[in-house]
């Protein structure tokens, strides 16, 4: 339309040039003036979802499938090291295995699971007072089968999340292959169970529990070697010796691991028949001594304050030291400079010993 009414003006002036311009000019605005299609910005391809990163255990450094798992409260069993309750039941599915003395020179031993839910746990044993100090240390159920009466005042008085046999009879089983008191069994669903039925808190809360270790890098190739550590535990009449000897990574194993014999004989799984043993090994000294006047020649011990601890970690030696500021709060293990330690991935044990006990670095 302005095209036309353009060149019906054109001939009427005298200039053609200059109104052949115009139109020319004018022709070209109205094409600029046109209104332009829309063009919608096209979305960019869509990210693929990254993948959220996956949630380890904090004291053993295993991948944890379901988040959720890493909330359950954790649960120490206290299991019969006697010559006749080994092997014992479950013990490789934990992620920390303490180790300490009974009456008689012989340890128990108290396997903590955290996310593992082993199905047969056992031969479960009676309570000390000074196990319930590693308990309340790390918020843990507490599962045994009875207890001495010093440490049943303190289940109650210190609030213990006590899950008795003698109590919970539903959620224990005998074993008849064996002989009692050496054959009391449970698995983790059972022992969950009883916690739900005593109306215990089930969850922790992640962020305030302090495992004894952090996880972190393997020890540095400058710390002396520890191919392995011997303990000769005191108060027993007839020997009681601990080894955990260091076997380098076999082909597919993603690290080596320290094998366990007491008194020169593997120590086993009684499941899979395997060595037990742990990537870190450490030994705790405290103050334990036999109670005067005690008919069953029971021990007592004193896991709070500080002492010394030496550590084989990864095949190497770490000097090392333990706190525990009261019966209730954790313990842990820092280095010279009092900085929380740091250990590899895998399952760690504590050993906690009389300060008199002799303690040998292994030779390669
Ligand atoms: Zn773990």
């Amino acid at each position: 339309m302005e095209a036309i009414f353009l060149s019906a003006r054109v001939r009427r002036h005298p200039d053609r040039h200059v109104f052949l311009v115009l139109v020319v000019l004018m022709s070209v605005a109205a094409v600029a003036c046109r209104p332009q299609p829309v063009v919608t910005p096209v979305d960019p391809e869509p990210e693929p979802p990254v993948p959220p990163p996956p949630v380890l255990c904090g004291l053993c450094g295993a991948v944890v499938p379901p988040e959720t798992a890493l909330y359950r409260r954790p649960l120490l069993v206290l299991l019969d090291n006697h010559s006749a309750a080994r092997p014992q039941a479950g013990i490789p599915a934990a992620c920390l295995v303490f180790e300490t003395l009974a009456e008689g020179g012989i340890t128990r031993l108290a396997p903590v699971f955290a996310h593992a839910a082993p199905e047969r746990i056992g031969p479960v044993r009676s309570a000390r007072p000074y196990f319930l100090d590693l308990a309340l240390g790390l918020d843990a159920f507490i599962a045994h089968a009875g207890q001495s009466p010093e440490a049943a005042a303190d289940i109650e008085n210190l609030k213990v999340a006590s899950l008795n046999a003698f109590g919970f009879d539903d959620h224990y089983w005998r074993e008849s292959a064996r002989k009692a008191p050496h054959n009391l069994y449970t698995s983790d669903e059972r022992l969950r169970a009883a916690a739900v039925k005593a109306r215990l808190t089930l969850t922790r809360d992640a962020a305030a529990v302090r495992w004894p270790v952090d996880v972190g890098a393997a020890p540095a190739a400058e710390l002396p070697a520890a191919p392995g550590l011997r303990v000769v535990w005191p108060f027993s009449s007839t020997g009681h010796v601990t080894v955990f000897r260091w076997r380098a990574a076999a082909e597919g194993e993603e690290y080596g691991r320290y094998e366990r014999s007491v008194n020169d004989k593997p120590h086993l799984d009684e499941e899979s028949g395997e060595i037990l043993g742990g990537r870190n090994v450490a030994v705790l000294f405290a103050k334990m001594w036999r109670i005067a006047g005690d008919p069953e020649g029971r021990l007592d011990a004193n896991f709070t304050g500080a002492g010394r601890a030496i550590v084989a970690s990864d095949g190497r030696l770490i000097e090392a030291k333990w706190r525990k500021s009261t019966r209730a709060s954790a313990l842990e293990l820092v280095d010279q400079n009092g900085e929380r330690l740091e250990l590899p991935p895998g399952q760690t044990w504590i050993l906690i010993v009389p300060e008199q006990t002799v303690v040998e670095v292994l030779a390669p």
